[in-house]
Order: structure tokens, then sequence, then C-alpha cells
């Protein structure tokens, strides 16, 4: 089982995560887009650490539901409100709970990884974080490690495709060629919850 604890790892995990890799998502950013993402990250994770520290949040469900709105409120990029409904929703999913199952993780994570595809209207294949997102909740009942892995394959998997949605799909055909910032990202914090979970 997995309590809240384990929860404030995992976003202090990914915070370290962004904070490493900022420079190279505003990398990824800058060809395709407007080079902000890994600052986008930066500043709504180096909040989400603040407002889990100052809050006494104390089940899965509060965790993930204080990180997801911190981000909505303090990211202006379109990565912000994505990440935010990506957390908030899996935190509702696991209810009020001060323990929850790994299957009971899946199933809300796979909740949460829906709602980011209806609020942004993209699916996989249209070169954004979703494509590291659907297959990282695919490969959830074989092994965090197998969802981390499958985060970055599906990141890697972006480089040659068209960018159907956000701003890099404003270049068309010039998107193709970059692997995408965003699904960049997803694969850092699938690779957090993978190293919290081995821990
Ligand atoms: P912005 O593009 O507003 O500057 P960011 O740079 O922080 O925001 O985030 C860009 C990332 O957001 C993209 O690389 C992509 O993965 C993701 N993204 C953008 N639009 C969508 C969408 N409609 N659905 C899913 N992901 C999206
Ligand atoms: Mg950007
Ligand atoms: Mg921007």
């Amino acid at each position: 089982m997995r309590d809240a604890q384990f929860f404030r790892r995992w976003m202090t995990v990914a915070a370290a995560a962004v904070e490493r890799e900022a420079d190279r998502l505003t990398e990824l950013d800058s060809p395709i887009g407007d080079a902000d993402h890994g600052s986008n990250l930066l500043r709504g994770f180096t909040a989400v650490r603040a407002a889990l520290e100052a809050d006494s949040a104390a089940s899965p469900g509060a965790v993930l539901t204080l990180a997801g709105r911190t981000l909505i409120s303090t990211v202006g990029g379109a990565s912000g409100p994505l990440y935010g409904t990506l957390l908030r929703r899996t935190g509702k999913e696991l209810g009020e709970a001060a323990e929850v199952s790994d299957d009971a993780l899946r199933k809300a994570l796979y909740a949460g990884v829906g709602a980011v595809a209806q609020l942004g209207g993209a699916a996989p294949g249209d070169k954004t974080m979703l494509d590291a997102l659907v297959p990282a909740v695919a490969e959830l009942g074989t092994s965090y490690r197998a969802a981390a892995d499958a985060a970055e394959n599906g990141a890697r998997a972006t480089v040659p495709m068209l960018a159907r949605k956000g701003r890099a799909s404003y270049l068309g055909e010039r998107s193709i060629g970059h692997q995408d910032p965003g699904a960049t990202s997803a694969a850092l914090l699938l690779g957090a919850l993978a190293d919290v979970a081995e821990a």
C-alpha cells in the first residue's frame, strides 16, 4: 500500500528531475515551441514543493490534488493545466483513503491520462505528452519501471511525428525531426514514480 508520504516523495523526486533537466526541456522547446517548457515546469514544481511543505495533506488524494492545483495556478503554458489536470484527476480518483493499492493507483492514473486527452483534445500520434503518458499507463500493470521505460520510448518515438496539437503544430512539416518537450517531461515524471516505488 502507498501512503501520503509516498506521493510526497514522488513529487519531490519529480521536482528534482525537472530541476536537473530544465535546460534540456527548454532546448527541446526551442525549435518547435517557445523555449519555455523547462522554466515553466521548474516554476511549477518549485511551487508544488513549497505548497506540500506548507500543507498537512495527509492522504494520497490530497497530495496529488494540491500538486495539480498548484501547477494549474503557477504555470502559464499549456503544460500547466495539462499536468495539473493529470494530477488533480488522479488525486480525485484516489479519494480520501490514507493508503492506496498499486492497482488503485494504476486505475487512477489511467483516468488522469484520460482527463488530459479530453482537456487537450489530443491522441497518441499527435506529438504531445500523451505519446509518453498513454503507453506508460498501459504498462503500469507490469511494473513502475516498465511504465517509465514505455514513457521514455514513447518520448523518443515523437521525433519523426508531425505535431497536431499545441504550439509545435503551427510549424506543420517543420515539427518533424524533433523530440516533443512535453513527452520528454512526462517520461521524467514516470521515471520519478519508478524511482520512488523501487526505493
Ligand atoms: P506552451 O506550449 O504553452 O509554451 P509548454 O512549453 O510548457 O507550454 O508545454 C508544451 C508541451 O505541452 C508540448 O511539448 C506538448 O507535449 C504539450 N501539449 C501542448 N498542447 C497539448 C495538447 N493539446 N494535448 C496534450 N499535450 C499538449
Ligand atoms: Mg513552450
Ligand atoms: Mg509558452
